[in-house]
């Protein structure tokens, strides 16, 4: 196994075997497999590794061609119940490249300001600039989810936003930006022995929020609402995958992979010297 073998443990590749509209209802989902691939916690944990020196070096390259003119970047949105695991992506996937090259913003209840303007208003101002890789902690997509599971507004108005978000999202393809959308899916039980040790380890209760317990009622229907998503949004210009995250290995390394593909995909060479090489070769060592 060495670290340019994609296919090492895939049995298919995480595009294929990931992608929402290739895999069954979210709600007989099994949260604890590990679609098209097989190895364990520590093969997994091991090419992890060596799959983050290739993430890192098509970042690398991502920045480079952004700091030479190249207007594109990639956008990896993270969506999921509470406690799946998108803070642990943010770190340990998004923990294996630069930092300088990357854009992070979560998206928490909207603020009295935000909700004075479209619900994009906000996801426009943190898209990633040229050049980056962009994370989203949660979306515009919660407008569609806690806001139709409580019908934060009338139906008729979260109804119109699969397709404005449609619309947004192909612009913003258009204009160069990679999307990939990550739903991250833990099962109700694995949830609550995450929130249990929240509440057993003092070092974790800064994550416990009692709103929590408050949703795990409307489970069914946060499921309803993550279908209606695959349903209604899941296109090869902006695909959605579902990410089973019971086994916090195997959704770190997932989300790895599809990072790559997508960065694969750009074709990227190392920018052009736009100075003369020897020219400046002769001139550094003539130089004191
Ligand atoms: P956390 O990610 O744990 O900090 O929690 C953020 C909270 O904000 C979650 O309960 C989200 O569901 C909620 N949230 C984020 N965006 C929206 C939105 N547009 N409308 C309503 N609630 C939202
Ligand atoms: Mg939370």
């Amino acid at each position: 196994m060495g670290k340019n073998d994609k296919n090492a443990g895939w049995t298919r590749p995480a595009t294929e075997a990931l992608r929402a509209s290739a895999l069954g209802p979210i709600a007989e989902f099994d949260a604890a497999s590990t679609p098209g691939f097989e190895g364990d916690h520590g093969y997994g944990t091991q090419l992890l590794a060596e799959r983050g020196e290739v993430l890192a070096d098509l970042q690398e390259l991502l920045y480079a061609n952004g700091r030479s003119g190249d207007h594109r970047s990639v956008l990896l949105v993270l969506q999921g119940m509470d406690t799946a695991g998108k803070g642990g992506i943010v770190r340990h996937v998004g923990g294996l490249v630069d930092p300088q090259g990357l854009s992070i913003k979560g998206f928490g209840k909207p603020t009295p300001e935000e909700l004075e303007h479209d619900f994009l208003w906000r996801i426009r101002k943190a898209v990633p600039p040229a050049g980056h890789i962009g994370i989203f902690d949660r979306s515009h997509y919660e407008d569609v989810l806690p806001v139709r599971v409580h019908n934060l507004v009338p139906q008729s108005e979260w109804d119109g936003r699969y397709e404005t978000i449609n619309e947004f999202e192909i612009d913003l393809v258009e204009t160069g930006t990679t999307i990939v959308k990550c739903a991250l899916v833990v099962s109700k039980d694995e949830q609550r022995k995450r929130l249990a040790e929240r509440l057993d380890r003092p070092d974790k209760y800064w994550k416990f929020n009692p709103d929590d317990i408050d949703e795990r009622p409307f489970w069914n229907d946060y499921l309803d609402a993550y279908q209606a998503i695959f349903d209604r949004c899941d296109s090869d210009t902006a695909p959605w995958y579902l990410i089973p995250a019971n086994k916090k290995w195997f959704s770190r390394l997932a989300v790895c992979e599809l990072l790559i593909s997508s960065l694969e995909k750009l074709d990227l060479q190392w920018p052009e010297a736009d100075f003369d090489v020897e020219v400046q070769k002769k001139r550094l060592a003539a130089s004191d």
